[in-house]
């Protein structure tokens, strides 16, 4: 019987991600190392990606563009912004110019406690330039690739929001 690809399923996908089409730069790409492993359905993935995806089988392959506004968001140029050196809490012995390198990207946390990504742009005397984009808004993508599972996700691996095994957490 096959097993379609459908909410709370686990999907293992080899996949390349190229910028813009087929014959754009490569992005990142599975092959040759561990498939990706998702639960299909829950979130994990952008939502285009995975309305590409419903309804394929094990060993289908897919290739199919993605726009930047329905992947990662248009590129927000109000999202620059400085912060200043006394926000940060540095690790004793750490220097702030082995971590604030431009093009870099540093784990940050608002003061509600939210998490979330900065890539530095510059630092300066009063502190650190950080754009707030992920590194992908503004890029239209281009993925290709194939199936190499699909199976229903266990209790646990919905109860963690995770896929265990190949392609996702050993604990
Ligand atoms: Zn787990």
């Amino acid at each position: 019987m096959m097993i379609l690809v459908d909410t709370n399923m686990v999907v293992l996908c080899h996949y390349t991600l190229r910028d813009g089409s087929a014959m754009g730069d490569l992005i990142e790409s599975t092959e040759g190392g561990e498939p990706l492993g998702f639960i299909h359905g829950i979130g994990m993935m952008i939502p285009a990606f995975e309305a590409h995806l419903q309804g394929k089988t094990k060993g289908d392959a897919f290739a199919f563009p993605i726009k930047a506004a329905d992947a990662y968001g248009d590129y927000n140029t109000e999202a620059i912004e400085l912060i200043p050196w006394g926000a940060f809490k540095l690790e004793p012995g750490v220097r702030p110019e082995d971590i604030f390198v431009p093009g870099e990207q540093v784990p940050l946390q608002d003061p509600s406690g939210e998490s979330f990504m900065g890539t530095v742009v510059e630092t300066n005397e009063e502190g650190v330039l950080f754009d707030l984009n992920p590194p992908l808004a503004g890029v239209d993508l281009y993925f290709s690739g194939e199936i190499v599972d699909v199976r229903p996700a266990t209790a646990e691996e919905l109860a963690h929001g995770h896929v265990h095994g190949v392609g996702g957490h050993r604990h």
